[in-house]
């Protein structure tokens, strides 16, 4: 099929125009794409990006609600330690706050406070009135989280390889001597709301290389709610090189080699493409079955709820440690950040995960009120539903071996790259070294080209 350049006003692509050469196209405007457009076009590649939503970010988003609260796209948090993230966001102009380096625990009666005791050993005295388990798991919880900052990682898969490649969470917690008290009200509601796995069954990696990045450094949040992220990336680009609202339908092939890309009937021809969508799209538009399908997303819904009552729980997690309340974490935004909320409001966040959101959304956001309330030990009526957030697919499932079946950033295809989480592991820092990977293979690839064109 011959490919020709678009020059429609939907997708007309000046770039290669200007440049006198064909862009790279960046299926996907997510953090892993926008990385891996930002370093080509950062030594001189032309690009283009096509993002089928109507804003740049993927599952990294944030939208203004009309009362002038800051709903990020389900609950999450920036690890300021996540080295890739170092790399790629500047930390200081996203005006981030921190979460506090501890937590409450629902015991069943009352919220109890868990502090970090690498940062504050003073608490583990302190915290032998809370009785959530002993001492012993507070002194191995100390050895554990200095020996996992030690340790060189620089992603979960890396921590997730090697000796641990066939462990999971909870196999890795129980070796290390951790009791099940320890286990059930701390490290299932707690790393269960991290890899979205309540039953701790995911590979041991991302556990230890986030308690790697909370010891070396802070969950925070953007004053302009997550989403800021994937915004500040986007301005490294140039306007022309990115447009929204186009959704890429299928790859187009020549010669075995992929040439371009089809758009709403179109094709607009590129010198690479690379495919930064979310992984089941990935794979539909690749073929690359080692990409993780819908079957593979581990879900999430998020209540949003808003009252003027201060919750006291700080800039704390309020973990349920008793598995009985459909929540597994909460989070008053707007202590951490207040800048979500507007002023005299509070935004509190709700997660559910695992089999607890087997429901309609109503339903789910109606008990998750419930569940609030008797946490707090507040009146039903001092906390409103704002907003439900689900998103079916907000990480792919990582069980013990994962990593050595994953995708590369090159498939086997001429001119066809991958930058996606898959690649690396279900995480912001996992897609920004896929994306800083594929850029690395498109230039490498180039590069080989030339010098065989040049040998002719
Ligand atoms: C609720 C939730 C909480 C999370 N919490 C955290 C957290 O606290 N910390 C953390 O590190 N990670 C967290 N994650 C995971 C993290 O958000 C993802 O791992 C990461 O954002 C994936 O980035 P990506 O660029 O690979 O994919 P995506 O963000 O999925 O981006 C893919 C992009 O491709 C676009 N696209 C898809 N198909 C097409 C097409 N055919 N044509 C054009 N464009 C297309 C999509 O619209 C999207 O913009 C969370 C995710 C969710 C949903």
């Amino acid at each position: 099929m011959p490919v020709r350049s678009v020059n429609d006003a939907t997708v007309s692509a000046p770039i290669s125009a200007v440049s006198g050469r064909l862009p790279v196209v960046v299926v996907g405007a997510g953090l892993a794409g926008l990385v891996c457009a930002s370093a080509l076009h950062e030594v001189g590649q032309p690009v283009l990006v096509l993002e089928r939503a109507d804003e740049v970010g993927g599952r990294v988003r944030t939208r203004r609600h009309p009362e002038g609260f800051l709903l990020d796209r389900g609950f999450q948090v920036l690890l300021d330690a996540y080295p890739a993230a170092r790399r790629w966001i500047d930390h200081p102009a996203l005006r981030p706050l921190p979460f506090d380096a501890g937590v409450w625990i629902w015991s069943g009666r009352r919220l109890l406070p868990l502090v970090d005791p690498v940062r504050h050993p003073e608490s583990i005295v302190r915290d032998v009135t809370a009785p959530l388990f002993g001492l012993d798991d507070k002194a191995r919880l100390v050895k554990y989280a200095l020996a996992a900052r030690r340790a060189d990682w620089q992603s979960a898969a890396e921590a997730g390889s090697g000796e641990m490649a066939g462990v999971t969470a909870v196999e890795a917690l129980r070796a290390a001597g951790f009791s099940p008290a320890f286990i059930e009200r701390f490290a299932r509601p707690f790393w269960g709301g991290i890899t979205l796995d309540p039953e701790l069954r995911q590979s041991a990696g991302p556990m230890l290389f986030t308690l790697k990045m909370l010891v070396q450094g802070r969950a925070v949040l953007p004053a302009e709610g997550v989403g800021a992220m994937p915004r500040h990336l986007a301005q490294r680009l140039p306007l022309e090189s990115l447009r929204i609202g186009v959704t890429v339908d299928d790859l187009a092939c020549e010669g075995g080699s992929v040439r371009g890309v089809r758009v709403g009937g179109e094709t607009i021809a590129a010198a690479a493409v690379v495919v930064a969508t979310d992984p089941p799209e990935a794979r539909r538009l690749t073929g690359v079955t080692s990409l993780p399908d819908a079957s593979a997303g581990l879900g999430s819904l998020t209540v949003y709820l808003t009252g003027e009552r201060d919750p006291r729980l700080g800039r704390r997690l309020a973990l349920d440690g008793t598995g009985q309340l459909t929540l597994d974490h909460l989070a008053d935004l707007s202590a951490v950040q207040p800048n979500y909320a507007p002023p005299g409001r509070r935004l509190l966040a709700a997660t559910i995960l695992g089999d607890a959101l087997a429901g309609g959304d109503s339903a789910l956001a109606d008990r998750t009120r419930r569940g609030v309330a008797t946490m707090l030990g507040h009146d039903l009526a001092d906390w409103q539903v704002l907003d439900v957030v689900r998103v079916p697919f907000s990480q792919f499932a990582q069980p013990p071996g994962i990593y050595e079946r994953r995708p590369t950033n090159t498939t086997g295809q001429a001119g066809l790259y991958l930058a996606t989480e898959a690649t690396v592991d279900s995480s912001y820092n996992g897609a920004i070294l896929s994306g800083e990977a594929a850029a690395r293979a498109v230039l490498r690839d180039q590069a080989r080209a030339n010098q065989r064109k040049r040998r002719r």
